[in-house]
């Protein structure tokens, strides 16, 4: 049997009393049952500029090869190319857009370089799964040291259209990269479709039947995989934190109030700026809600050497000053600001405490806090999910309150009725959120994508779609993998 190789920027390395998230559960499972190896960089800097070998270790049947990065890779391929140039873009956010040759040059030697490492540790057989954005040449750059083998790649950030792509100086090196696949995953069949429109376009490649396509000399297949979460494990976790000391403070220190929680990484395409703007609106439009609710919101630092995160935080600080001393009275204040990140048992209770969930990006790749959200909720008295029509979750999460984040007035009034909603209208919404953070969960995501990379890509016509009308948008005529389920309301 094939053995299967995971490459990502991080490993997940095995530690006691580390409570690994969902994706790396899942990976680590299937490497289990395949065997196998994962690859990718240490999280370590070399300050001295000379890197040392890769370090191996096994645990679980599992080998973790890790390598370290000088400070100019880390410059240039970390928080350059992949975190100031990838980002922005795949994000579509041109205007944060930095350009560099440096930082594009050394996004592809770390490429070559990871190549070079990796390679004489594959297998004829091996089975290659290379992950997101920052490893796009990963896989060409094996192909040129003669690694023949099938080979995957899956995006977790959006997709850029391809008017936006092409503002990228090396665009076309780097679609060329992803052809290099056999199989190329996305969140969603927006994605997919944007993916397409540059091969069928700008590269002038041919788009056959089910997400096919042959460009740059390669045949292979595009398709959407919408990553889930390990849903059951989820709301068991939540369940047992309903009753933890962290919760139980926070449900005191609300005083019967309701809370509306939001939770990320301190990031730009998270739309927080907007988002304290449609509290501000909130409190000004709906004042007869005030007191009744407060607004938390947990901002886990991330990136912080990139100067575009530092100002953002700061201009957080000052939204949240501002808010709070324009509506706070001696006995309530509207807005708890916390810079700091929380453990997943900790979330799981404080998701479970919201009335609201709000989660409102820009953009953004699939969104795991909306569907952990969903997953933590007391089935007989759940809360409501307010949610982007930006989150690749949103095609699935139907039953949300979708809302345009841009629209502070929009999204105050979905936050006022989420407040009022009576328990049948929550109950019912909740139930066909539920259905399909059941259905796709991580681990449907991830035998999906290995199934169709191991087996030779299966035809998906027949599979029924999630009806996107609601969107705005036309039925996308392009399939989405096996295994996965439409919203509960089409079933
Ligand atoms: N998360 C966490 N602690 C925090 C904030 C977030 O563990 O303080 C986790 C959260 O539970 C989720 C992940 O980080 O699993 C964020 O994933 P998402 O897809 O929402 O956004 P990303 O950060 O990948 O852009």
């Amino acid at each position: 049997m094939s053995r299967l190789v995971i490459v990502s920027n991080r490993v997940s390395l095995p530690r006691k009393g580390a409570q690994a998230g969902g994706l790396a559960v899942a990976l680590r499972d299937a490497l289990e049952r395949l065997g196998g190896l994962w690859f990718g960089w240490s999280g370590e800097v070399a300050e001295d500029g000379a890197v040392p070998p890769p370090r191996a270790v096994t645990h679980g049947g599992i080998t973790y090869v890790t390598t370290d990065l000088t400070r100019q890779d880390y410059e240039e391929f970390y928080n350059g190319f992949s975190n100031s140039t990838l980002w922005p873009l795949f994000h579509f956010r041109l205007g944060l857009l930095e350009v560099s040759r440096r930082s594009y040059e050394g996004y592809l030697r770390v490429n070559a370089a990871f190549a070079a490492q990796l390679a004489p540790m594959i297998r004829r057989d091996d089975v290659i799964w290379v992950h997101d954005y920052h490893l796009i040449p990963l896989g060409d750059e094996l192909r040129r040291l003669g690694i023949a083998n099938r080979m995957g790649f899956f995006l977790h950030t959006p997709f850029p259209v391809p008017e936006l792509l092409v503002a990228l100086p090396g665009h076309r090196r780097l679609v060329r990269a992803l052809c290099a696949y056999d199989l190329v995953g996305f969140q969603t069949r927006d994605d997919v479709r944007a993916f397409l429109g540059y091969v069928g376009g700008e590269a002038r490649g041919e788009i056959g039947e089910g997400g096919r396509f042959t460009a740059y000399g390669r045949s292979a297949k595009a398709a959407a995989y919408p990553i889930g979460i390990d849903t059951a494990s989820f709301a068991a976790l939540a369940a047992a934190q309903a009753a933890s000391p962290e919760t139980a403070g926070l449900i005191e220190s609300l005083q019967g109030r309701k809370l509306i929680l939001g939770v990320e990484r301190l990031d730009y395409s998270k739309g927080l700026p907007h988002r304290f703007d449609a509290i501000e609106c909130l409190l000004e439009c709906h004042a007869d809600l005030k007191r009744q609710f407060e607004f938390m919101q947990i901002a886990a630092p991330s990136r912080e050497e990139v100067a575009r995160y530092r100002a953002l935080k700061r201009q957080l600080e000052s939204a949240a000053g501002r808010i709070n001393g324009r509506f706070s009275e001696f006995d309530w204040q509207p807005v708890r600001y916390i810079n700091k990140g929380y453990d997943r048992a900790t979330l799981a209770g404080f998701y479970r405490t919201a009335t609201v969930g709000l989660v409102t990006p820009l953009r953004d790749g699939m969104n795991l806090v909306a569907k952990e959200y969903v997953a933590a909720q007391d089935p007989t008295d759940p809360g409501v999910l307010v949610l982007s029509r930006f989150a690749g979750s949103a095609r699935e999460l139907q039953s949300a309150l979708i809302v345009n984040p841009f629209d502070a007035d929009e999204v105050a009034d979905a936050l006022a009725r989420a407040l009022t909603m009576p328990a049948i209208e929550r109950r019912s919404r909740w139930r066909a959120m539920m259905d399909v953070v059941e259905a796709n969960t991580v681990e449907t995501w991830r035998d999906a994508f290995l199934g169709d990379l191991a087996a030779g890509m299966v035809e998906t016509d027949d599979f029924a779609h999630p009806d996107e009308e609601g969107l705005g948008l036309e039925p996308p005529p392009l399939p989405l993998a096996p295994g996965f389920q439409p919203p509960g309301y089409l079933r």
